[in-house]
């Protein structure tokens, strides 16, 4: 009687233990994926940090003068941003992210005008409106009526890959959903559309967590 006991005591505690390992491994998986999206973001925003932009990496240049009005020069590899003189200490890091993130909105909506103008002429597929907006899990949306939405953090990809996802969204007015058909002419319009999609698919979850 003693020894089924033990045995059963052995085989309840290594059980107990597999499923510690378990619990420890799936926990060790979870730290990983969050270590597998990189951060573009610096942890703190000041003179000499890095953030993407249109697919390259751009250098923070911080210069403090008597202006009210912040300004934003991109000299490439560098983006210059003047602001006041008077501004605190702790608040360069807000102040800059903030006044970055409206900046790159408004490229993003120069970028996009300027695609949707060469292709929805070029391939006859006109859009009602187009708008910038933030959204944290597409790229586009084209509605039933042709409105087409994209997201501002394609200003951080490629230059090609936010020409693709305009291309993909103008498609949508012609196939409305992702049958063969529509892959056939987003292949048409953008013929390395299969290399722009592995990009996202490769980048798109750490551009997706913004600046
Ligand atoms: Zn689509």
């Amino acid at each position: 009687m003693v020894a089924p006991l033990r045995v059963s005591e052995r085989i309840i505690h290594n059980f107990v233990k597999s499923q510690q390992d378990w619990v420890i491994a799936a926990k060790d998986k979870v730290e990983k994926n969050k270590q597998a999206i990189k951060k573009i973001a610096p942890e703190q925003y000041k003179d000499g940090v890095s953030i993407p932009f249109r697919g390259e990496q751009r250098i923070i240049q911080l210069h403090f003068q008597v202006i009210k009005q912040i300004k934003i020069i991109d000299e490439p590899p560098i983006i210059k941003l003047y602001l006041p003189l008077a501004l605190e200490q702790e608040n360069i890091h807000e102040t800059t992210r903030h006044a970055l993130v409206n900046w790159m909105k408004k490229q993003a909506a120069v970028e996009v005008k300027k695609a949707i103008d060469i292709y929805a002429e070029k391939y006859n597929l006109f859009p009602r409106f187009v708008r910038i907006k933030t959204q944290k899990s597409r790229w586009g949306s084209c509605g039933i009526h042709n409105d087409i939405n994209l997201n501002w953090l394609l200003i951080l990809t490629p230059p090609k890959v936010m020409e693709y996802v305009v291309i993909h969204e103008l498609c949508h007015i012609q196939e409305r959903n992702h049958s063969a058909n529509f892959w056939h002419l987003v292949e048409k319009h953008c013929p390395d559309y299969r290399q722009h999609r592995l990009w996202l698919k490769q980048n798109g979850h750490s551009v997706m967590q913004g600046l």
